[in-house]
């Protein structure tokens, strides 16, 4: 068996030890005769994957008591509907910072719901830069504040937390949830799709305070409620069962190697041999400003477009794969989530060297 290096946006590579466990547990979960996808949502054998997958995520994000998890479906996109149809009901408006492709997505679908005001954008300086808190306009009146944490084609990232007075903060953190340790009692709410940092797709995580919850537009889908999803455990209708034990192996797997301090350690390390190596480089470069740059995701350009083809077919001969960036942008882009390997950015640099010598 050869596994490569793969650097997709996502769905995303996942660690092999989770990978390997779940072969293992494929035929029979623990002596119970079923594969994990044959059990019923509610038996006793998925009830406690379930609680556990949760008790997990409380305890690696540090999730207050008065928050609740959901674990839902319909991915982020879904949750751009989901949000404001569950939140904005309470004032009728709500603010958005504008930072790129996913945020822009997400505004586009609020205004369905209510209000939506442009809070402060990046749209002036392409996207290259996180609006300071500075600059933002915010409406004290507004529902909820949102922002995209990481904007997973540009590559510009929130390295902080903005503050936002009473008005709850809501973040897509979609692309980098579990990359680090988080505050998670200055949020009002995030949501994330697991297939980037948590697992596989079919499930997203939404972490919301007590206080939002019962505020849905008479609109709202019961299974989109966050209410119904609350009194019912997530389980108003059926869950992403198997998407939710795949998670729940991640979640074992991040407690085991240290939790997000050992998370952000080994993300910091591995995004460093990268931009480092890209700011030395005349051949290769990254458009995002050095405080806003992701540690996830990182696009860059090679100096002629022409040659991005046989870059990209050099690559896979190597075993890396999934590099090319998003068509909105072009050039390249390594998503290197907290399942890529130092070694595998390490990999990918040299690879990059020896282009370079080659076509420079
Ligand atoms: C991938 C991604 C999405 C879209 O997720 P879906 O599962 O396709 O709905 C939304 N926001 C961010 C930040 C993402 O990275």
């Amino acid at each position: 068996m050869t596994r490569v290096f793969n650097f997709s946006p996502g769905p995303a590579t996942l660690p092999e030890a989770v990978l390997r466990k779940a072969a293992e547990e494929m035929m029979d979960w623990r002596g119970s005769g079923m594969s994990v996808m044959e059990m019923s949502h509610r038996g006793k054998e998925f009830i406690s994957i379930h609680a556990q997958a949760e008790a997990d995520l409380r305890e690696l994000m540090g999730i207050p008591a008065n928050y609740k998890v959901l674990f839902m479906q319909g991915g982020a996109i879904g949750e751009n509907a989901i949000v404001p149809m569950n939140l904005i009901g309470r004032t009728g408006s709500a603010d958005y910072v504008i930072t790129g492709d996913w945020s822009k997505k997400s505004i586009k679908e609020a205004k369905t719901y209510g209000k939506a005001n442009v809070a402060a954008s990046g749209e002036a300086g392409k996207f290259t830069s996180i609006p300071p808190r500075s600059e933002w306009k915010l409406d004290p009146n507004a529902s909820y504040v949102h922002i995209c944490s990481n904007e997973t084609i540009g590559g510009v990232e929130y390295h902080w937390t903005p503050d936002t007075g009473g008005v709850p903060l809501v973040a897509d953190m979609s692309s980098n949830i579990l990359s680090r340790p988080i505050d998670v009692s200055k949020y009002g709410l995030i949501y994330a799709g697991a297939q980037k940092n948590m697992g596989p797709s079919g499930v997203t995580v939404v972490i919301v305070r007590d206080d939002l919850i019962g505020h849905a537009l008479p609109i709202t889908p019961s299974a989109f409620d966050y209410k119904q999803q609350a009194d019912n455990d997530s389980m108003y209708n059926t869950p992403p069962t198997y998407a939710i034990y795949i998670a729940g192996l991640v979640y074992q797997h991040v407690k085991s190697l240290g939790g997000l301090a050992a998370m952000e350690a080994h993300n910091k390390a591995k995004a460093a041999v990268l931009y480092n190596y890209l700011d030395n480089s005349s051949f290769y470069s990254n458009p995002v400003a050095p405080a806003d740059r992701s540690l996830m995701n990182v696009p860059f350009k090679l100096k002629d477009d022409a040659l991005d083809e046989a870059f990209l077919k050099g690559a896979q001969a190597k075993g890396m794969v999934q590099l090319k960036g998003h068509r909105s942008v072009g050039g390249m882009r390594a998503s290197i989530y907290n399942a890529m390997s130092i070694e595998g950015v390490k990999a990918l640099v040299a690879y990059m060297q020896e282009f370079e010598k080659q076509h420079g």
